[in-house]
């Protein structure tokens, strides 16, 4: 089955972060930014949330199993057809309080655990800063478009 077939009227991405509301609405503007959906469909972001994600798809949060977190990317890329994922960590986490630099470590592991699942074809780490700006700490491989 053509993956691209199965969102239908929907364009699915998938963004894999923290619980904090505040980073919301950032990262769906980063994705708008990268992707366009097709004539008549509609952009819509699948979210896998939990306090501090960076640091639990490092390992280095024993919050929840990393597991459970893979099975609901599953549904997002087997169900939607969701193709990028976006994987972040923001300043001022009450689920990972530490400095940006060990955020930034983080966000490389979670990216790795990510993509070593094998579901999304582009994997990109973002950091949200204080003002909500949106870094990209990894990019997307230099071998694989993002999803157009
Ligand atoms: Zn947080």
């Amino acid at each position: 089955m053509n993956k691209q077939s199965m969102g239908g009227d929907f364009l699915f991405a998938t963004r894999i972060g923290c619980m904090d509301g505040r980073v919301s609405r950032p990262i769906e503007e980063f994705v708008r930014g990268l992707l366009t959906p097709a004539e008549g469909q509609e952009l819509v972001i699948d979210v896998i949330p939990a306090p501090g994600m960076d640091a639990i798809l490092a390992g280095e949060s024993n919050f929840a199993p990393i597991e459970q977190y893979r099975k609901m990317a599953e549904i997002s890329v087997e169900h939607h057809g969701s193709r990028l994922a976006i994987v972040s960590g923001h300043n001022r986490c009450a689920g990972n309080p530490c400095t940006d630099e060990r955020h930034n470590g983080h966000i490389h592991k979670a990216v790795e655990t990510v993509r070593g699942w094998g579901l999304f074809e582009t994997v990109i780490g973002v950091f949200v800063d204080p003002e909500r700006d949106v870094h990209i700490a990894v990019p997307a491989e230099e071998s694989v478009a993002v999803a157009a």
